[in-house]
């Protein structure tokens, strides 16, 4: 009896054997089981396990090589649908031709996600501010930043999309660390699933000490194993390319912003054109530029808001 059950695995495993032997040799002899059939999607990091925070060990960390996502189409007629329920422009000035009518409502937005609005920096942040223009203005990184975000924050009341504003108070430094612990205890308590969108203005290698930089256009930042930070950097990076038509720098990975690699959400990092750029700076003091820009973030985040982030985990 016994030498029947061992004759019999003895059998099993040898058709097992031989089986695998009929099956074509892989092309590698890599001493590897189970060979991916599939191709990923993601060019990079496929053979990291999928995570929308920074909790990485330290030493897979390595910032020295940026990744430019060149697959960032420059948005044209395949813009996605617009908001049509009501203008862009805030009715600030309306005319008192109509008086008190009910107002046509929007249909209510059911919201989707809690956007996290980081408004980078604040004013006793060293540095981040440009050179002064002939008339004596000077950008001033985080006040911009700000100017960003409370126009988003209008616009997104107006919308009823869930958003907070993860520092209103101005009188900080960069706080990181606080950013990030205030982000991950909003998303740990949060009833909806969370996005960390940081906004800021870049700086631009000077030509010449002390003076203006050459560099221009917007580039949205995302933390290299985060596949959703990935596709949401690249929606955001469409509409701001869209609305501005500056320089497009694309969607990147690579540095570890202190903000991308310590949330515990997918995070992105807006650099809204170069502050020291004599030109582009200027245009970021402009209300109307601040418009445009805000604006983006806004259809951005209603195309998410929309659409969630479908199609990307392939
Ligand atoms: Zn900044």
């Amino acid at each position: 009896m016994l030498q029947a059950i061992i004759d019999f695995f003895k059998n099993l495993f040898s058709s097992f054997s031989g089986g695998k032997k009929e099956t074509p040799p892989t092309k590698t002899s890599a001493p590897v089981e189970e060979v991916p059939t599939t191709e990923d999607a993601l060019p990079e990091i496929v053979d990291v396990e999928p995570q929308d925070g920074a909790d990485m060990p330290l030493e897979d960390l390595e910032e020295d090589v940026v990744l430019v996502d060149v697959e960032v189409e420059v948005p044209a007629v395949e813009e996605p649908p617009k908001d049509t329920s009501e203008p862009n422009q805030p009715t600030n000035n309306e005319t008192s031709t109509e008086p008190d009518l009910p107002k046509e409502t929007t249909p209510a937005h059911t919201p989707r996600y809690l956007w996290i609005l980081d408004n980078g920096h604040g004013n006793k942040t060293k540095g981040k501010r440009s050179p002064k223009w002939e008339d004596g203005k000077q950008l001033l990184e985080y006040e911009f930043n700000r100017a960003i975000v409370k126009k988003m924050m209008e616009s997104l009341e107006a919308k009823g999309v869930k958003y907070h504003n993860l520092v209103p108070e101005e009188n900080v430094g960069n706080i990181l660390k606080k950013r990030v612990a205030r982000a991950n205890a909003l998303n740990a308590k949060s009833e909806f699933p969370t996005v960390y969108i940081s906004i800021h203005s870049n700086a631009g290698p000077e030509d010449q000490p002390g003076n203006w930089s050459s560099a221009e256009g917007i580039e949205t930042w995302y933390f290299r194993t985060s596949l959703n930070g990935r596709k949401i950097a690249k929606i955001f990076q469409k509409h701001l390319i869209y609305n501005t038509n500056w320089v497009n720098r694309n969607a990147r990975t690579g540095m570890a912003f202190y903000v991308l690699k310590h949330t515990s959400m997918p995070a992105i990092l807006t650099e809204n054109g170069f502050f020291n750029n004599k030109k582009e700076g200027r245009k970021l003091l402009e209300e109307e530029t601040r418009q445009l820009i805000a604006d983006a973030h806004v259809n951005a985040i209603m195309e998410i808001e929309k659409y969630g982030f479908k199609g990307f985990q392939g």
